[in-house]
């Protein structure tokens, strides 16, 4: 393991350090920030090399020195860190992560009460034919959501009114005006009025669809997927398949249907995880270097390598992968590049505050027959939305209760993600009555409180892009969810290209 110890006073400039890296470990002391070795014994002890250094150290103490750096640092063990990690270290490459927590999966957190199980993070995962494989060679079982999962639910003048789930019902049933039906029915004929650069989503389906598609289905939707503020996040960072259809082909309809045609659109589908969706994070870091409560403190070059200061330690690393939030991969990059951490620095996070709420069966009058419902911001509701988890994955809770999962927060209830918890609860039971017919006290409800929960698509993003490739060329690499994708799959699909791509461009590599 590594140490840092205080050299003696007329030393100072010395400070004594000692570095790791995959096995092999030397010892030396750190002089004008370059890393020097000056031995008076050597021991040879395996695969490690330990010096016992006593002029440059007043207690005699023995170092350990990698012998050959790490190929790769990754910081932060949330599903970004880790994905990366697990495909590098397939690849053959000497990998460590670093995580300041003391468990892994960052945002992924399954919890236990009662008897119940439920996630205070993501609920499920939208995952394809190649992630289903992935989840199968980690030994991960897939839990399927009850049939009754496909209804979802949009509030509107104060009551839960099923989403049309296809053409027929979109057309016939009576959940958006004959105005908003032309539009949508029209929209592959409509000219393009070019758009404005960059555009925000609300920008893209005012032109495309108008207000009402806007603010019935894309406002709730875009709350509960992103946590986000159409008028704030770009069409391109959120939905860019969306925006990629319309260039191509001149509309959403005619361009999803021609892809659809030509097998380009991947099926996916919702799922959990058989133990809670932290099983995933946990399997990854099985066969991993994790190094739990071990935050990463500063990023200092070293020659052509990385020296990583990690709980009071030295690790020298080839390449540094940056997979922690935004704001705190600003604070590593300070010293190193002033330009990038400010880009990162104003990156916006969405709050969210996450209820569970374990009620009898009995309690519950109405109780929405499908995943859950969302809320449009014009409803003026206390939450962004409500999930029927208990009745999505039978078996994660007592017999005879229900869970009811509720999202306070994202940017446009951003207040009430804020406030105390009694204020929060009281308000919180007062819309469970009145939506779902709740009657009497929860039997047990849990908050659990994500102050910057989802990073936003804005404008902001795109000086953090820029930066990002300017950082990539000196060796750090940013994988995580505030660029190119907030989803676990997103983040997933990263790790996995950036691996492929460090273990191809590694010279240390066989
Ligand atoms: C309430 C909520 C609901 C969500 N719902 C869904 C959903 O249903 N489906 C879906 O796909 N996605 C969902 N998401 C989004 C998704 O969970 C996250 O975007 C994703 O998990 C982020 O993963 P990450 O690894 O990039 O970051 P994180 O999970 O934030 O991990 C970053 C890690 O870095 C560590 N770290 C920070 N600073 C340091 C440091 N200096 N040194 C070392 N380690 C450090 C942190 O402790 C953390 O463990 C949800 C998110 C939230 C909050």
């Amino acid at each position: 393991m590594i140490s840092s110890r205080a050299s003696r006073p007329c030393c100072r400039a010395r400070a004594a350090r000692s570095f790791s890296t995959g096995n092999k470990r030397f010892s030396g002391f750190t002089h004008q920030g370059r890393c020097r070795v000056m031995p008076a014994l050597m021991l040879i002890n395996g695969q490690n090399a330990i010096f016992w250094h006593a002029d440059t150290m007043n207690d005699n103490t023995l170092q350990t020195f990698p012998l050959s750096p790490l190929h790769v640092a990754v910081v932060g063990a949330g599903i970004s860190g880790l994905s990366v990690a697990w495909f590098m270290a397939g690849q053959g490459m000497t990998v460590r992560v670093f995580e300041s927590g003391e468990r892994v999966g960052g945002k992924i957190r399954t919890l236990g009460q009662n008897g119940a199980l439920f996630e205070a993070g993501p609920n499920t995962l939208m995952a394809g034919d190649a992630h289903l494989a992935w989840l199968a060679e980690l030994g991960l079982q897939v839990e399927y959501p009850s049939a009754q999962s496909r209804h979802r639910f949009v509030l509107s003048q104060g009551r839960y009114r099923r989403l049309p789930g296809g053409p027929g019902a979109l057309l016939f049933g009576d959940f958006f005006s004959m105005g908003a039906k032309w539009r949508m029915l029209s929209e592959p004929f409509r000219r393009n009025r070019p758009a404005t650069r960059p555009e925000t989503v609300a920008g893209f389906f005012r032109r495309r669809l108008g207000d009402e598609v806007l603010a019935k289905a894309v406002n709730p939707f875009v709350g509960g997927v992103f946590a986000g503020d159409p008028e704030q996040l770009l069409i391109d960072e959120t939905l860019g398949v969306l925006a990629e259809v319309e260039r191509t082909a001149g509309s959403i309809s005619g361009g999803m249907l021609r892809k659809a045609l030509k097998g380009g659109m991947q099926r996916r589908n919702t799922y959990s995880l058989s133990g809670g969706l932290e099983s995933l994070p946990r399997a990854l870091a099985r066969t991993l270097d994790v190094r739990l409560s071990c935050p990463v403190t500063a990023l200092r070059p070293s020659g052509a390598h990385w020296q990583v200061e990690a709980g009071g330690q030295s690790h020298l690393a080839e390449q540094v992968v940056l997979a922690l939030p935004a704001f705190g991969a600003a604070r590593l990059l300070e010293e190193i590049d002033a330009e990038a951490a400010a880009a990162f620095a104003a990156i916006r996070y969405a709050p969210m505050t996450v209820v569970v709420t374990r009620l009898r069966c009995t309690q519950v009058m109405r109780p929405l027959e499908g995943f859950g419902g969302l809320n449009p911001a014009a409803e003026g509701a206390f939450a962004a939305g409500h999930l029927m988890t208990g009745a999505l994955y039978p078996g994660r809770c007592a017999e005879g209760e229900m869970l009811i999962t509720s999202f306070v927060g994202g940017a446009q209830y951003a207040a009430h993600a804020a406030l105390a918890d009694e204020e929060l609860l009281a308000r919180l039971n007062r819309e469970l009555a009145d939506l779902f017919g709740v009657e009497g006290e929860a039997c047990g409800q849990v908050v659990v409180r994500w102050p910057e929960a989802i990073a936003q698509g804005s404008v902001e993003v795109l000086a953090a892009r820029v930066a990002a490739k300017r950082l990539a060329a000196r060796g750090i690499h940013v994988c995580a969810s505030f660029l190119d994708g907030v989803s676990v799959p997103d983040c997933m699909d990263k790790g996995k290209k950036l691996a492929l791509q460090l273990a191809g461009a590694s010279p240390s590599l066989p």
